[in-house]
This record gives structure tokens, sequence and C-alpha cells, in this order.
């Protein structure tokens, strides 16, 4: 039997949605942000199957938790895959999660099918990849790959107050005897599993995605700044209504990003000040998230953000900021060739797709070679809690995984 073949779909499926029952919340859907306590029971979870299969544990200090299958050679660069155990307020049960399972299991399979590898493969689970307590997200591959300063993450706080920094000594207080091991350590290449989020895979009946790459994103946050007026007594043209303005410019941007092709343009927060029902309002700021594949179309469309707000703005004054920015990237070709190839032994149908949405990988790929795996979701429906994959797909995806890692594990050459 190859160790693809080991891969159990029982104890697959049944990892997945005891990891689910952890935040779980009305629908099916889970509620499981970063580095609260449902988070860190999660991590409690993945530790005991990994420590039952024989994995070493291990985190560093941006709270990325770390599962090791040593090889033969564990001097060598070792393969990594995982994703993140973090969900939306109102996720699903696979978004990261299967990315995790997948890999434990793969580990798993590895060992039983007693195949020799040379490299280690790790599992890694990141810190705050949905980023939704905790803004902007990919906190833990960003601070691994060095891209951004520890200490600037760790200063990041929620809406109570609360910074990263005060959460990740709480998880060092959690798990104290974990074996502690550095940021950035070398990696031979990363291989993230991830359910599609989008209606591709699905609609064409194919389990396999090998993912290409991910389009680029920009962050925003809009403030429109007016004056806090008696909604009875002043009179409009001594006013300035924030929420008037906001509105008039929220709905201009749609307006105009809904005639751009392939544009994917979302305001999804809104913080009201003073937010009482006979105020008129003193100050509204709103997120924006633009995405587009050609990121010198992306860097057009944030000039315009600026330049339609400046101009729609009249009694009140504006700010904008780009909080993240990411360019649109390709992942190693090596590695999608890799994905294709095994999903062909494997008797399964793959096709090439490109990501609409983010993922640790992108971080990776800046590090080392990179690469996804994707599987269908279910009418494309995540960040949802009806968010679905079917157990068949499931396991292919996790078969294909498997493969892949030990291909790499294996591998000598330069990537
Ligand atoms: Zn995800």
């Amino acid at each position: 039997m190859t160790p693809a073949e080991h891969i159990n779909t029982e104890r697959l499926w049944s990892n997945l949605m005891e990891l689910a029952e952890i935040g779980a919340i009305e629908g099916g859907g889970v509620n499981r942000q970063a580095l609260t306590p449902e988070e860190f029971a999660a991590r409690d979870l993945c530790i005991t199957w990994a420590e039952a299969y024989g994995l070493s544990v291990a985190a560093d200090e941006a709270g990325n938790l770390f599962f090791c299958l040593e090889g033969s050679e564990p001097e060598l660069p070792a393969v990594m895959t995982g994703s993140h155990l973090d969900t939306q307020p109102t996720g699903g049960k696979f978004d990261g999660a299967y990315g995790v399972v997948a890999g434990l299991e793969a580990a798993r399979a590895i060992i039983n099918s007693n195949i020799s590898h040379k490299r280690n493969i790790e599992i890694v689970a990141w810190m705050n990849e949905e980023g939704s307590r905790f803004a902007p997200g990919m906190m833990g591959s960003e601070a691994y790959v060095g891209v951004k300063p520890l200490a600037d993450i760790k200063a990041v706080k929620d809406k109570l107050g609360v910074s990263v920094e005060e959460e990740l000594l709480k998880l060092q207080d959690h798990l104290p005897t974990i074996k502690r091991v550095s940021l950035g350590r070398e990696v031979y290449c990363f291989i993230e599993a991830h359910i599609e989020q989008g209606p591709i895979l699905e609609s064409e009946d194919i389990p396999i995605g090998a993912v290409t790459g991910i389009q680029g994103v920009r962050r925003m946050r809009v403030k429109i700044m007016g004056d806090e007026a008696h909604a009875g007594t002043t009179p409009y043209h001594l006013r300035k209504d924030a929420i008037e303005e906001a509105s008039r410019i929220i709905e201009k941007l749609y307006n105009v990003f809904s005639k751009i092709k392939d544009i994917r343009f979302t305001v999804g927060m809104l913080n009201i000040e003073p937010n009482v029902p006979s105020v008129v309002s003193s100050e509204v700021e709103f997120s924006i998230d633009l995405r587009h594949p050609d990121t010198a179309i992306l860097i057009e469309c944030e000039g315009r953000v600026r330049k339609l707000v400046d101009q729609t703005v009249s009694q009140c004054s504006s700010e904008v900021r780009c909080i993240a920015e990411a360019d649109t990237i390709n992942f190693n070709e090596k590695v999608i060739d890799v994905i294709e190839t095994e999903s062909k032994k494997l008797d399964l149908p793959c096709r090439r797709i490109f990501s609409g949405a983010g993922h640790d990988a992108r971080q990776m790929s800046y590090f080392c070679p990179s690469g996804m795996i994707f599987v269908p979701s279910c009418n494309g429906v995540s960040h949802n809690v009806s968010e679905f994959t079917n157990q068949r797909d499931i396991f292919s995806g996790a078969q294909v995984l498997c493969a892949t890692l030990l291909e790499f594990a294996n591998s000598e050459n330069q990537l």
C-alpha cells in the first residue's frame, strides 16, 4: 500500500468534526477567533493527536504551533504543510482546520506505511490567519518569514483593547513546557491544503485544484470626521454629518467598482460615533477590501478610492489609510507540477486554479517554494456557518497532500 492509501477517511472526518465542536455556533458553524480560549483548546486537541501519532510538538514566539515527523536526514530543510485553527466569528468547519487536520493525517499515513523519507515533515498551525479579532490577518506567517517585525504584530489590539502580546503570554502560560523553536527556520517547500472557498471545482466536478497563485489585495480604512449635533435643532447647513457623507462615499465607490471587470470591492465594517439615534454622528470609519489579479489595476483602484473620498466629502474631513497591501503572487511551478502529477497517479482529476482568497501560503511564497491544494466548497460558500466540503473530497485532498509531501521529503533537487 502507498502512504496515500493509508489515509483513513473515517479518522480524518471525525477529527475535523471533533475540532469543529470547539467554538461551535448555531447553524453548524464555528467561532474560534485567534488567541481565544477556544483557539487554545483547538491547539490542545491537535497536540493530543500529534503526540498519539508520535510527532514532536514545538512553538515559536509568534504563537505558531509545529508538529514534526522526523526524517532520516533531519538536518535537511523540512517540507512544511499546515494552515490555521482560527476562524471568522461566523466561520465554518473547514477553512483552515482542514489544512492542519489533513497534514496530521498525512503524517499518520506515512508512519503507518513504513516508507522512509529523508526530510522532516512539519505541520504548522499559523497564528491569526483570519484577522477578524486582530487585524490584519496572517500574523504568524508574516512573523515567521520576517516580512513584518514581531514587535509591530504584538502591539496590535482587539476591540476590547487586549493586545496580541498579552494573549501570546497567556498562550505561553497555557503550554509552559512546549519546545521552543525560532522564527524563520529554513524550509524546503511549503504546501497548504485548503478548501477552495469558491464555486469552480464543484461546478466542474473536479476534486483537486493545483493552485497557481493568489490575487492581490488592498485593505483600507476610511475615516469621515464631522461634529456631534442635536438631531432636532441643528439645521442641515450647520451640520457636519459623518454618516450622511460616508454613505454617499460608499454608494459612489460601489458604483465605480462594480463596473470594473474582475475587481472585488467590499465595505464589510462600519464603526459609528456616537451611534445614538437622536445625535448627528461625529465620526464614521469603514473598511475597504479591494482585490484584483492584476497588481497594476489594484494600485490604480487604490488611487481612485483616495480621489473619490477627497472629492465627495464636503463639510466633514476625511482620512484614508491602507492597513495591508499584498500584490498578486505566483506559486512555484515545480510544486504545481508535483501536485498535478501526484493527483494523476492517484487517478484524481485535477485542474489549475487561481485563488481569489488570501492564505498563509502567500507569505511563505516570499520565503520558500510554495503551493496549495484546493478541494471543492459546496456552492462556493465560505466564511459562513454553512461552509461544507463532502467527505470524499476531504479524503482525496489529503491523499494528494500526503503523496506530494512524501515526494518532496525525498527530493534532493533545488526547487
Ligand atoms: Zn483559511
